[in-house]
């Protein structure tokens, strides 16, 4: 037998962010911003550090924080969620999905994973022990209602949703959360929804977790993060939100796997909780002027693409080119000097065809992408 490291590879965005710091090339490979977060936030963290917020905060979070994230999902995403039982705060929402998984899951129990889907999802059904069932969302990412029953059985004790989804930018309407609901109680399974970019939506889309639909509450972990709304990627504070019997496993994990997330960050999480409304309304605007920005480039250059509906990631199809995902993502970093990743890192297998790009910088770094771009046409 192999050991679990050995059943999965390494991260392949992280791996690209490498690549892309060796040749200098401007990186819309790894999602994180390249500006500045709120200016609220830093001074809330540096106040906590002063005043020797500096130790453990309670292993499943600071009171405060837990508070200020009841009120803002219930006014938000329409979820009850007691603080003392129901909300837990992790190292990012990447150690909220795998302590859900190993929360719940009992080896050899089937997972579904619509794909294409966030690379964690591969090697965090492998920790837990799960069985990944996949279910393709197609070239158009729709929910083929038939696939989703099939994937579905007694064996499923769970389904992944990451909305608005990365990379795709698909954002689940209330009538397909409701079929996967459906299927859920049909099954008696959970759904684990990764709802990190729920602030980051176009057009007019609006965001709904599977949790707030009837029947849900009870059978869904929602995992959110403060990394992608507020621009602290490198903070590392994300939270899991369950009925208390999910709550306490997920507990009991989290304090094994890391004792808790950054005690004074918390403090300064729960003071972003506190910003004006303004903030989600100017946070939406700015991206989805990057959003044009980058689709602009990118069309110019050849690809072939579509706006995306939500998050900040632009899903490429690079049949044009001749050259498979790996070798045109290596290609572009070392000729044009753009990174991004290549779209098999998103399947089991397949989407070699495909590429993804991060439009999660400032304005100036898109444009110098997008005239970098241009020498490859
Ligand atoms: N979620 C971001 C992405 O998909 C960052 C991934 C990571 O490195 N944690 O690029």
């Amino acid at each position: 037998s192999v050991s679990r490291a050995d059943r999965f590879t390494e991260s392949v965005i992280r791996e690209m962010t490498r690549l892309s710091l060796q040749y200098g090339a401007v990186n819309l490979a790894q999602g994180f911003p390249d500006f500045p977060c709120p200016d609220e936030l830093k001074a809330a963290a540096c106040q906590a550090i002063n005043a020797d917020i500096n130790q453990y905060a309670i292993t499943w979070g600071a009171p405060e924080l837990r508070e200020e994230l009841s009120r803002r999902v219930k006014a938000y995403n329409g979820m009850e969620f007691d603080p003392a039982t129901g909300v837990t705060v992790t190292c990012g929402s990447t150690e909220a999905m795998l302590a859900s998984l190993m929360a719940v899951i009992r080896p050899g129990e089937e997972v579904v994973v619509p794909e294409p889907f966030y690379e964690n999802y591969g090697p965090d059904t492998i920790l837990s022990g799960a069985v990944p069932r996949y279910v393709s969302l197609g070239d158009d990412f729709s929910i083929d209602e038939e696939a989703w029953k099939e994937a579905f059985s007694k064996k499923t004790r769970a389904v992944v949703i990451n909305t608005p989804n990365n990379p795709t930018g698909k954002v689940f309407s209330k009538k397909e959360l409701s079929f996967i609901a459906d299927l859920c109680v049909e099954n008696n399974a959970i759904a684990i929804t990764d709802e990190i970019y729920e602030h980051i939506l176009y057009d007019r889309k609006k965001h709904v977790s599977i949790g707030s639909l009837p029947e849900m509450q009870d059978r869904t972990i929602t995992l959110g993060s403060f990394s992608k709304t507020y621009s602290v990627t490198g903070w590392r504070v994300g939270y899991a939100l369950a009925h208390p019997e999910l709550t306490g496993r997920i507990r009991k994990i989290h304090d094994f796997l890391t004792v808790g997330a950054p005690a004074p960050l918390q403090q300064a999480c729960a003071a972003a909780l506190r910003l004006p409304e303004s903030y989600y309304r100017e946070l939406a605007e700015s991206y989805d002027r990057k959003r044009r920005i980058l689709f602009a480039g990118l069309k110019k250059a050849g690809f072939s693409c579509t706006l995306p509906e939500g998050a900040y990631y632009i899903f490429t199809d690079i049949s044009e080119f001749g050259k498979t995902d790996v070798e045109f993502a290596r290609h572009l970093v070392q000729t044009a000097g753009v990174a991004a990743v290549p779209g098999s890192s998103f399947y089991h297998t397949g989407g070699e065809t495909k590429l993804r790009f991060t439009f999660s910088k400032k304005d100036e770094t898109l444009q110098e992408a997008c005239r970098r771009l241009e020498t490859i046409a």
